[in-house]
């Protein structure tokens, strides 16, 4: 997959997205196409656009790469992409891996996405525990993943199907 250049408003390099983001990006108005692959565009019903290469901001964010991100539990279903660590469904609640009740923190080491039927069943118990292992391990987010977080940018589930692939 190709990736695309994110410029901050003001110019500044920011972090790398995919392709499709970097279009729905566009599409939504949150940036604009600076400089396009030459031959590749995306198609679809009711678009026909050069493939950005380079896009930018329209609004300036303030984007902490040099320090971590703040943690969120709205951070935690962006980066883990609204899946649940444990079955793979979507994801509405975030679950803590080492529970609250024992002395789990708000981290993003110690959080992951979950369903609210998973996160229910383990309740107050490690993932060994419940005899429920994590199908990945939780991490810090991305520069990207802070980037769209920022944005505002946090429901990958309505990329457009024909997104899926770009035309060539
Ligand atoms: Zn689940």
């Amino acid at each position: 997959m190709r990736d695309t250049l994110v410029l901050n408003a003001s110019f500044e390099p920011l972090s790398t997205v995919t392709l499709n983001r970097a279009v729905v990006l566009v599409l939504q108005a949150k940036a604009v196409v600076e400089q396009a692959h030459p031959e590749l565009r995306m198609r679809g019903a009711a678009v026909d656009i050069p493939a950005p290469r380079v896009i930018r901001l329209c609004r300036y964010v303030r984007v902490p790469f040099r320090r971590q991100a703040p943690w969120s539990r709205r951070g935690v279903l962006v980066r883990d992409r609204h899946r649940c660590a444990y079955c793979g469904r979507r994801a509405t609640t975030v679950d803590h891996v080492v529970p609250r009740s024992r002395g789990g923190q708000d981290t993003w080491l110690n959080t992951v996405a979950s369903c609210a039927e998973d996160n229910h069943r383990k309740a107050d118990r490690t993932p060994e525990q419940a005899g429920m292992p994590l199908l990945h391990e939780p991490f810090e987010p991305t520069p990207a993943d802070a980037m769209l977080l920022a944005l505002g940018h946090d429901d990958f589930e309505a990329l457009p199907d024909w997104l899926a692939q770009p035309a060539a």
